[in-house]
């Protein structure tokens, strides 16, 4: 960025000169030997979105504007579910260059933070038959080669970034009453374990263990990781919906949305673990 402002400068100072002007040039130049130590970086999270249209539906939808388009939704990034015959290696098609703001989250809240859009990275991991019938449980399936590739994606990105591990969440965890992407096959527990990506309980459950099983004591905790909950004695819909998305992603053989000492055992390790 700053080469381009100084070529810029200096294009300017040219054609002025060259052109004969007939005005005072005010010379300026960029003196970059006092870097501030008072900064962060732009992207603190990194948000994860499966889609299941056809592949050509995908690449259309997350990339034309307007009637030939998606309605205005991208990813920086999107991994399909395999690799294109004749190809000898497996692509990652980067839609949307990382510095700038891509429209993958929508209305989102996480850790007190609302449109996530402008602070995090999108990745779309291509899943055929997600969405299927306009149902959003009915989930897809993800392929080994495009876990491989695009797992080895989000490690580079989080270590770019540094994203810390509560930072790395599913389009439910943020946006619980209206996504269940990337859904229930998405191996979140092996990217955790294989590539340090995000959170996971250290300890399984085991029922002679049990947990936290109120309302109260669940909802506290859900909301100490950063899901936009009101800890309260009973669920309403929208805070069943919360529970349901916390469960798709850490328990997702059962999300109901109902409470249990399963839940709320695995809610109580990550609050403990991470230090949430
Ligand atoms: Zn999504």
């Amino acid at each position: 960025m700053r080469d381009k402002l100084k070529n810029l400068l200096f294009f300017t100072y040219m054609l002025t000169f060259l052109s004969g002007a007939n005005f005072q040039l005010f010379a300026s130049y960029i003196d970059d030997s006092h870097p501030s130590e008072n900064f962060n970086q732009r992207v603190k999270y990194l948000v994860i979105h499966c889609i299941g249209l056809s592949e050509e539906e995908t690449l259309k939808t997350l990339t034309k504007s307007g009637e030939h388009g998606g309605g205005g939704v991208s990813a920086h990034w999107l991994v399909p579910s395999k690799k294109p015959s004749g190809v000898e290696k497996f692509p990652l098609y980067s839609l949307v260059k990382e510095e700038d703001r891509a429209w993958h989250a929508g209305e989102s809240y996480w850790r007190r933070d609302a449109n996530i859009n402008g602070i995090s990275i999108g990745v779309e991991f291509h899943s055929p038959g997600y969405g299927v019938g306009g149902d959003i449980y009915n989930f897809g399936t993800f392929s080994e080669e495009q876990i491989l590739a695009g797992f080895q994606l989000l490690k580079d990105i989080r270590e770019r970034y540094q994203i810390s591990p509560e930072n790395v969440v599913y389009h439910s965890d943020i946006a619980p009453a209206r996504k269940t992407d990337p859904g229930i096959n998405f191996p979140g527990k092996r990217l955790h374990y294989e590539y340090g990506v995000g959170m996971w309980p250290d300890q399984a459950y085991n029922s002679s263990i049990g947990g936290p099983s109120s309302t109260r004591a669940v909802t506290e905790l859900l909301k100490k990781i950063g899901y936009k909950i009101e800890p309260s004695e009973e669920l309403d819909a929208s805070s069943c919906k919360v529970v349901s998305a916390f469960q798709l992603h850490y328990r997702p053989q059962d999300y109901s949305g109902d409470i249990d000492a399963e839940t709320g055992f695995i809610a109580a390790q990550l609050v403990k673990q991470y230090n949430l």
